[in-house]
């Protein structure tokens, strides 16, 4: 293992070693494989820790025999990237496989290639540079992002090709790299752009309701602290028409009880102190699992503090309430979307106002003290007056007596594969109109606005073709982060 030798550098090592040596490891896994994959999270330790799916991708790589799969994260002063694992330096491994889940994580992808001297664009690397793999949701979301930067792009959950991709990998790693690209492309689910082999079909883990996905690492910081995450459903029926997950990741897959009861027992066994012990349920929408009442049942049998990723209003009742205040929770938080019932019925999200105001009510007479709501702005056909119902529905909120109410507004980003794809992003003058309508009706509420520059760089992303993308690249490689975002501003 190389140490480093700069002062800069041991300043990157010891941070690393930070995050490392925070850790309780819940899986332990060998870093002395004959094949050797770097898994880079291009954002930082606190969302790589609170991101389940990075979890299960390092656990399933990890399972398949002969591979060491090793973590990394993003950070703008790194230079030379050590691993969580090994401590070792990205520069030490062949493979390395980019997770990405949001639109601005691109560019660090491109940082990292950058200040590692890797040649972004595909045609420019040789036989001595490191296999690029790409996966994620932003996958999913726009794949065309990455065709002139990936190797290898791979498509869908990690538990259907994973052990495939990387077996091919293993066989063929002392070929030609053309020859171990061939090999890889007979792949379903798998895209080798370089070959011209682009996969469209859906990966989709059925089995997942035998085995869903935990944290097989705990640290104080992660997004949500060392709480043990667990997941209970994959996919949404509800198909609300702005959403990626109701219309691309897949149909719901509730996780069996029994499965789920069983991999809490399991890691409770590891646990010192079962009272510190705090789990979060993670599912697009934790409460709509069919027997949620068991898994409640169980939790409270077991005295077992929990948290949810997120939640439907309409589905709240009592003893869920009561639950998350046992378990220290006072915050409630929702996402009616708007304030208007009648655009909540045209995103398909049908939820109406008697029930949003019965189930906060509820919440507040149960004990809540305070109160976070997601509201989104600048949707299709929105009317100033739909505005004011937002405004409207926050002030009756208000007036129920929480000590704190928390407002999240984000512009509506119509996103591809969704029904409403099709619809534009507003121009940023457009949209500061609309939250000045919000504002000046809510005086006394804090509103926290999403930055209206990211999310215009998203929306382009998502929209971006593989032509228009190349460019991209080549302006970061040439000019970097701000005049690549001109150029965004620029393209039609
Ligand atoms: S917004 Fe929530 S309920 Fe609607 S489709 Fe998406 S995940 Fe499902």
């Amino acid at each position: 293992m190389r140490k480093p030798r700069r002062t800069l550098d041991w300043k990157e090592y010891e941070n690393i070693n930070k995050y490392a040596s925070s850790e309780k490891r819940l899986k332990k896994f060998s870093t002395e494989g004959y094949l050797k994959v770097a898994l880079i999270y291009p954002n930082s330790y606190k969302t790589l820790a609170g991101n389940l799916g990075f979890h299960r991708v390092f656990e399933v790589a990890n399972s398949i025999p002969g591979v060491s799969c090793e973590r990394f994260f993003y950070d703008k002063r790194f230079n030379r990237f050590y691993s969580l694992d090994s401590l070792r330096p990205l520069d030490e491994f062949k493979i390395w496989m980019f997770s990405i889940s949001y639109e601005l994580d691109f560019f660090n992808l491109m940082d990292i290639l950058k200040k590692l001297r890797i040649p972004l664009l595909v045609h420019k690397r040789g036989e001595r540079h490191p296999l690029i793999v790409i996966g994620g949701p932003l996958v999913t979301i726009n794949p065309n992002l990455f065709v002139h930067i990936a190797d290898i792009i791979y498509h869908g959950e990690a538990e259907v090709n994973l052990s495939h991709l990387l077996n091919k990998i293993s066989e063929s790693l002392h070929k030609e790299k053309e020859k171990l690209l061939k090999k890889v492309s007979e792949l379903e689910n798998i895209s080798v752009p370089i070959l011209n082999k682009m996969a469209h079909e859906e990966a989709i883990y059925r089995d997942v309701i035998h085995d869903p996905a935990g944290s097989v690492f705990l640290s104080k910081f992660g997004e949500f602290g060392d709480v043990f995450l667990i997941e209970v459903g994959r996919g949404c029926f509800r198909g609300c028409k702005f959403c990626t997950i109701g219309n691309l990741y897949g149909y719901f897959r509730p996780i069996r009880v029994e499965s789920f009861i069983k991999k809490v027992e399991d890691t409770l066994s590891q646990i010192d102190n079962i009272r510190d012990f705090k789990m979060g349920l993670v599912a697009p929408a934790v409460n709509d699992h069919p027997k949620f009442d068991e898994i409640l049942d169980y939790l409270e049998r077991r005295n077992i503090r929990f948290s949810l990723s997120s939640l439907r209003v309409d589905k709240i009742d009592e003893k869920l309430l009561k639950g998350l205040l046992r378990s220290g929770q006072n915050m409630l938080t929702i996402a009616p979307e708007t304030g208007s019932e009648k655009m909540r019925e045209f995103l398909n999200k049908n939820i109406s106002d008697e029930e949003i105001y019965d189930k906060v009510s509820m919440a507040r007479k149960l004990g809540f003290k305070k109160i976070k709501l997601y509201l989104m702005i600048g949707l299709p056909e929105e009317t100033k007056e739909d505005l004011e119902l937002s405004a409207k529905m926050i002030d009756r909120i208000s007036s129920m007596g929480f000590n704190e109410i928390v407002i999240s507004v984000n512009p509506f980003v119509p996103k591809p594969g969704t029904p409403l794809e099709n619809h534009k992003f507003l121009s940023i003058k457009e949209l500061l109109e609309k939250q000045e309508v919000l504002k000046v009706k809510l005086k006394n509420v804090k509103v926290n606005f999403e930055s209206l520059r990211e999310s215009f760089i998203q929306y382009k992303l998502d929209h971006l073709d593989s032509r228009k993308s190349l460019k991209v690249i080549q302006v970061f490689d040439a000019n970097g982060k701000q005049e690549t975002f001109k150029l965004l501003k620029e393209m039609k």
